[in-house]
């Protein structure tokens, strides 16, 4: 130590000791850090932080974040990925990234519920145009392109409804006829695992993917975070541009959170499919279920489609309850699961069942006349789920 830092104050900030380089062990180390350091000006002036070259500042990456985003690239098939602050800031970060005053987006009427409420609130003030096409009708989407289409968001299979879209024939349909629009994928519940969103076949790929961290890369319904990862360097600059000049920062803890869960990632998402199709069955047996969605249900809407892009499926079961039941009776059939609990997301341990009307939530109208409850199949034994859904259906009596 320098004689300079004969206060022990001092000697607290500035100490001499340096551990030995090249511990290694299973985890990720977690880098915290606002302020990083330069070795001298000449570095402070020509570093930087585009494409993980060097560190310049935390919001624009540290060795924890910079390995998150490195295995969500490979899990994705894609060349770059960023991260944010959750699901919702990844998808609204690609709207704002790419749309301007005059240009015009597409949703699916099933797209995740507050990227439509983004779009019809934040988006429309700023003069952004939007159209809703119908997922399972390709010809509506081609009707709802304009020269001005800047962005086509994908879902697949949509929210709560779980129709599966023919993913391979929209984007094929969009590159003819839009060539001049980005396709964007909200990937959450494939996570990466049950198809590759950069090459569905065919040719064919999206060009970002969007995924909720929250949900399967976190595993513990613990964690908000959301990524966006990109097909070409060129995307991806504009994004990560924005992104930096949108002040979207993550905490050094939850990305360690997520590294230390990526690991078992398929082998969870492998039991929950598993467990999904078994309590899906289930539910197709019961008589006061009118339907069951579940893209891997033989019957389901884009049954066929989940075929032909899909080698898994998520753990989410949704029934359309018998419309002769109110959504009273709906209610208190939810209030009677004990192990079910009653709250959003999913991708945790604890299975989760939340009740919606479906009619509310489409604005192309549906076909679903009954309550809909959509079922997240967490970690405990199916068996003891079906039980719980089973004595549950007592607030659902026939006749
Ligand atoms: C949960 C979810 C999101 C949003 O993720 P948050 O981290 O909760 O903001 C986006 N899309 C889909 C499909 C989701 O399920």
């Amino acid at each position: 130590m320098s004689k300079m830092a004969s206060d022990k104050a001092t000697q607290l900030i500035h100490h001499p000791y340096r551990a030995p380089a090249g511990f290694e062990s299973p985890v990720q180390p977690v880098h915290k850090g606002s302020t990083i350091f330069f070795p001298d000006t000449a570095a402070m002036r020509s570093r930087t932080w585009l494409d993980r070259g060097a560190y310049t500042y935390g919001l624009h990456g540290t060795p924890t974040t910079f390995a998150l985003e490195e295995r969500l690239a490979t899990l994705e098939g894609g060349v770059h990925t960023m991260l944010v602050s959750s699901g919702l800031a990844a998808i609204t970060l690609v709207d704002i990234a790419l749309l301007a005053s005059g240009d015009q987006v597409l949703l699916p009427d099933n797209v995740y519920a507050p990227n439509k409420a983004f779009t019809r609130h934040e988006l429309a003030a700023w003069g952004i145009a939007h159209a809703v096409y119908d997922p399972l009708d390709i010809e509506s989407l081609i009707a709802a392109l304009t020269p001005a289409t800047k962005l086509v968001w994908l879902e697949a299979p949509g929210s709560v409804t779980l129709e599966f879209p023919d993913l391979r024939g929209l984007v094929r349909a969009v590159r003819e006829r839009a060539p001049q629009a980005v396709i964007a994928l909200d990937n959450t519940w494939g996570a990466g695992l049950a198809f590759n969103a950069f090459d569905l076949g065919a040719g064919q790929g999206v060009d970002i993917s969007v995924h909720a961290l929250t949900k399967y890369p976190s595993g513990g319904g613990d964690i908000l975070m959301g990524s966006v990862t990109c097909r070409a360097k060129d995307l991806y600059r504009r994004l990560a541009l924005a992104r930096s000049r949108l002040g979207h920062g993550v905490a050094a803890n939850d990305v360690e959170a997520v590294l230390r869960s990526l690991p078992s990632m398929p082998l969870r998402y492998a039991a929950q499919d598993a467990a999904g199709r078994a309590f899906a069955h289930w539910c197709s047996q019961q008589a006061q279920f009118a339907r069951v969605l579940h893209p891997a249900l033989p019957g389901s809407p884009g049954h066929e489609h989940w075929r032909s892009h899909c080698s898994a499926a998520a753990g989410l079961v949704t029934v359309e309850v018998d419309a002769q039941f109110s959504t009273a009776r709906v209610d208190a059939f939810v209030d009677a699961l004990k192990l079910f609990r009653i709250g959003y997301s999913w991708g945790g341990p604890v299975s989760l069942a939340v009740p919606y009307a479906a009619g509310a939530i489409r604005e192309r109208g549906t076909d679903y006349r009954g309550m809909l409850v959509r079922f997240c199949i967490g970690l405990e034994a199916v068996g003891d789920l079906i039980a719980d859904a089973d004595q549950a259906l007592s607030a659902l009596r026939l006749g």
